[in-house]
């Protein structure tokens, strides 16, 4: 018991000379844990020294963990431009100026500034979309995944979906296709192989019980060879048809032309619409490059009924999402595509990829690196066999080393042939001083 006397006292514990100009509300609160658990080690037999020295010095090392919690921000130089785990696509900081006025104050969220009456939370993006494309109406949600979940409950609830085998994609490890209906609902039915399904095969699954015929965009795989799909206009005629309702799960969708030839393996949005779909849905921050969410368009009375689902108001998206998703819209409808910063990288060319490395090669010095041709992917479960020019620094020191220095000062490259690379896609032009910096200071680890 001789011990616990020499147990310091909390108040003038916290005056240590250690803790000035640190956050007193958090040293007193870790100061008091790290005090009582002393204590109850030497009560119950299992240590007996006190020194306060080790005591301040575990508080400090408490302090410093709590203080760097948190997402961090990082440069990512894996050349993927659509990162789910670095965090889909970057938000370009005008845009988020732009958007900060009405997440920071109150807004006119739900409020008609006409009426004074209760307004509608998705009035002025539908505006926007509408100003964009030639759609009757517009629903917003959490994500795509939540879109399909959204669409199946309301539809197709007890009722059978038509899917092709061959697009019952696995997204990312957690969104299966065959999954989310089934928690939805909705009943699968599945027709064709995993290779070929044809008109035909949709024709003979449509019965009494028949409420969609969906199609899915294969994201993040492709089937080489011997295949077939059908296309998206020959379901909606078929729906049609037979008075069910088509619906189109884009995945990523885009806007405008994509270099590189790679139009023709992402569906866009606009030539979509022109087969005037019932309804369509796709991510807000894949190649669309705003933030995340689900976007729906489609016919006005099913758009309606999904804003009848209770389950919207779980899914429904926050101000701070409509706030980015409205600049966003508006850049592409002013088409300041310069704006939307995954179509901003994945436009750069090549020829200005290759200065810019080479400025940065000729300041670190070629010894340790040189600047290399390569090829990458756009990333996010889009054109999964597609690659795209880029242009890369490569370090000839050892690629295990320099992977893990590189993260631990939050810069994500790829090792690739043995050697490691920071592909210049992904990066935007003003990180570039950063990335010099935090180059140098890898470097001088091997000096
Ligand atoms: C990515 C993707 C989804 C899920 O979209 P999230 O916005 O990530 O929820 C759904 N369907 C397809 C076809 C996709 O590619």
């Amino acid at each position: 018991m001789q011990n616990l006397r020499n147990i310091p006292k909390i108040d003038k514990f916290i005056q240590s000379k250690e803790f000035e100009n640190l956050n007193g509300s958090l040293i007193l609160k870790l100061s008091k844990t790290v005090i009582n658990q002393k204590r109850e080690r030497i009560l119950s037999g299992n240590d007996t020294l006190i020194d306060e020295k080790e005591l301040v010095q575990q508080v400090l090392k408490r302090y410093y963990e709590t203080v760097s919690c948190g997402t961090k921000p990082l440069i990512n130089a894996t050349g993927v431009i659509v990162h789910t785990n670095l965090g889909r696509s970057p938000i370009d900081k005008e845009i988020f100026n732009r958007a900060k006025e009405l997440v920071c104050g109150y807004s006119n969220l739900e409020y008609n500034l006409l009426t004074a009456l209760r307004g509608e939370r998705y009035e002025e993006i539908n505006r926007l979309f509408k100003i964009l494309f030639d759609i009757e109406d517009v629903l917003v949600v959490n994500n795509n995944a939540a879109a399909v979940f959204l669409i199946l409950n309301t539809f197709a609830k007890e009722k059978e979906v038509v899917v092709s085998r061959g697009e019952l994609v696995e997204i990312g490890g957690s969104f299966r296709i065959p999954e989310v209906m089934r928690e939805s609902g909705a009943i699968l039915r599945e027709v064709g192989t995993t290779n070929k399904t044809n008109i035909g095969d949709y024709e003979n699954a449509i019965n009494e019980k028949s409420s969609i015929l969906m199609k899915v965009h294969k994201s993040n795989f492709t089937i080489e060879g011997f295949s077939q799909s059908v296309e998206f206009k020959d379901i909606h005629s078929l729906a049609q048809k037979n008075g069910l309702i088509d619906y189109f799960d884009l995945g990523s969708g885009h806007i405008g032309n994509l270099p590189y030839n790679l139009s023709h393996n992402e569906p866009e949005i606009e030539k979509i619409l022109k087969e005037k779909p019932s309804l369509i849905s796709f991510s807000g921050d894949k190649l669309f490059g705003s933030v995340q969410a689900g976007i729906i368009f489609g016919k006005k009375e099913l758009i309606a009924k999904l804003k009848k689902n209770q389950l919207l108001r779980m899914l429904r998206v926050d101000k701070v999402t409509l706030a980015l998703l409205e600049e966003s819209v508006k850049a592409y409808i002013m088409e300041d595509y310069d704006k939307i910063t995954t179509k901003r990288l994945l436009h750069t060319e090549t020829k200005e990829l290759r200065a810019r490395a080479e400025n940065m090669a000729s300041k670190i010095g070629d010894n340790v690196c040189e600047v290399i041709d390569t090829f990458t992917y756009v990333g996010g479960g889009t054109m999964p066999n597609k690659k795209i020019p880029s242009i890369a620094l490569k370090f000839s020191l050892s690629p295990t080393f320099l992977e893990r220095a590189f993260r631990e000062c939050l810069v994500i490259g790829r090792v690739e042939n043995e050697a490691f690379l920071l592909d210049f896609r992904s990066i935007d032009k003003d990180e570039d001083e950063k990335l010099l910096e935090i180059i140098r200071r890898v470097l001088r680890c091997f000096e």
